[in-house]
């Protein structure tokens, strides 16, 4: 233990003046102290200086770690998906991710899926064939996108309700979902409607209002999609938005906007959110799973069957999404509050239900196509079954590093299978939009260059199915640009 040298020059002076002096040991190589959750706990773990893997960290929570999804939020309004073998280094008392990412704590499934309130905008895209930045929830084509945001409605009290809630444990999926920090309404919400974490959504807290980026709503307005956000009477986000009061003077305005999300259905909207404020409301009035809140979620739960039965009868396929935009948990006085990285405030709720026909389609492999004479479309069943390397490949960006034992199939066997003959450049697409295109020689054999599913022997998650890895040797040290993640299309120039 080393003292540190201010220390011992305050020590010294206020010996000097006689005071009494009462403080506490300190090192100057600090530990810090890491937060983790799981959807029904909350962890403080304390770490050494040094670097630590996140297994390790994991299991000196107690818990036995398993390969389920660990999700790293920073303090700069990002989340990440972290293998577990990624280190956290310990530096003057801060737990840093990869180069100066700052983490604020880690969540993790605990042997179950988990996921982010992202994956509502993205599903809500994807379903109608829109590009959307990341992967969804399920991989299907319809006409119409419902999304009811249900405040307030934690995965904690979710779990409490012990079945009472028919509509919502009857969706086709319903889990738990990491949402935003500080785990508040505009902060969680533009997440879920924007699809993108607050650093780049640009909601970071309660004082924030102008969104940096479109939300699902304005994405298929543009396309051409007819569309409706209904809200109760306050704007927490500068976002178009139907605002309704409490005309019948019920106490709850949740009956008012459920009026008008049906009407839209009738009206034949195309993509509809709609708000529901009164489980959160009766949870800071009241208190978290008191008489009054659950009468709110029984409420909400019966509104969500009318919304399903109403698509289940139409003609148009459709998708019903719901999300909480964050939980909360118990102050002194018995009331609710949220606003703090614990895992009741953390863990919102997200589900989905396919209606009037939707169904489900096989996740999309690689499209190939260009200057070919037969453009194929390959699953990514049949993506695994090709001839694959695996290799230890570090990706490096502004965020630092992220090194691991990626299988994958090379470029160079893709493009010999596939398509034959001298290509110029080579253009590859993602889901969510961004292209690389790469110099032809990239596709020669031994150049290293592969299409990964694979990290230390789980799927990609987020950044997958399929990413592109281009090594530092062909692309420099900061590589991470050429990495695209989500690759779907392959197109060849000649
Ligand atoms: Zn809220
Ligand atoms: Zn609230």
């Amino acid at each position: 233990m080393k003292w540190g040298p201010t220390i011992a020059v305050v020590l010294i002076i206020l010996l000097a003046a006689g005071a009494f002096l009462i403080f506490t040991l300190q090192d100057e190589g600090t530990g810090a102290s890491l937060t983790v959750l799981t959807p029904s706990s909350t962890h403080e773990v304390d770490l050494e200086e040094g670097a630590v893997p996140i297994r390790r960290i994991i299991k000196n929570t107690g818990m036995t770690y398993d390969s389920s999804t660990v999700l790293a939020t920073t303090t700069d309004g990002d989340i990440l998906s972290v293998g577990g073998g990624t280190e956290i280094s310990v530096r003057d008392g801060r737990c840093l991710l990869g180069g100066d990412s700052e983490l604020l704590g880690l969540a993790w499934g605990g042997g179950m899926e988990i996921t982010t309130t992202m994956s509502v905008a993205r599903t809500a895209l994807c379903s109608l064939n829109l590009s959307a930045p990341g992967v969804p929830l399920v991989w299907t084509d319809v006409e119409r996108v419902v999304v009811l945001e249900l405040d307030g409605l934690g995965w904690g009290l979710y779990s409490n309700t012990n079945g009472m809630l028919n509509n919502l444990s009857g969706m086709d999926a319903l889990m738990p979902a990491l949402t935003a920090y500080p785990p508040i309404t505009n902060v969680g919400t533009a997440m879920a409607v924007t699809g993108l974490p607050p650093a780049e959504n640009g909601i970071r807290a309660r004082s924030d209002h102008t969104l940096l980026k479109p939300t699902f709503l304005d994405v298929g307005g543009i396309e051409g999609h007819s569309t409706a956000w209904i809200e109760g009477d306050s704007g927490f986000l500068d976002a178009d938005m139907e605002n309704n009061v409490d005309s019948d003077g019920d106490g709850t305005i949740d009956d008012e906007i459920h009026e008008v999300v049906m009407e839209h259905l009738r009206a034949g909207t195309e993509i509809i959110l709609g708000h529901y404020h009164s489980i959160d409301d009766a949870g800071h009035q009241s208190g978290p799973e008191s008489a009054e809140q659950m009468d709110a979620v029984g409420n909400i739960d019966r509104y969500i069957g009318e919304v399903a039965s109403f698509l289940e009868n139409g003609t148009d396929p459709s998708i019903l999404i719901v999300f909480s935009d964050h939980g909360m948990h118990e102050d002194d006085d018995g009331l609710g509050v949220h606003g703090e990285f614990r895992h009741k405030d953390m863990f919102s709720i997200v589900g989905y239900e396919l209606l009037g026909g939707a169904e489900p389609l096989p996740e999309p492999g690689l499209i190939i196509a260009g200057d070919i004479s037969n453009p194929v479309e390959i699953t990514l069943e049949e993506f695994v079954e090709l001839p694959s390397v695996e290799a230890y490949l570090v990706v490096k960006g502004s965020k630092g590093d992220e090194g691991g034992n990626y299988r994958g199939v090379e470029l160079s066997t893709v493009m010999e299978l596939y398509t034959s003959g001298d290509v110029v450049t080579i253009r590859l697409s993602a889901i969510d939009g961004y292209t690389v295109t790469l110099p032809g020689h990239y596709a020669d054999e031994g150049s290293g260059v592969i299409l990964a599913y694979e990290k230390d022997g789980e799927g990609l998650g987020d950044d997958g199915p399929i990413r592109l890895i281009v090594p530092q040797s062909l692309a420099g040290e900061y590589n991470g640009q050429e990495c695209l993640k989500g690759v779907i299309k392959l197109e060849v120039n000649r």
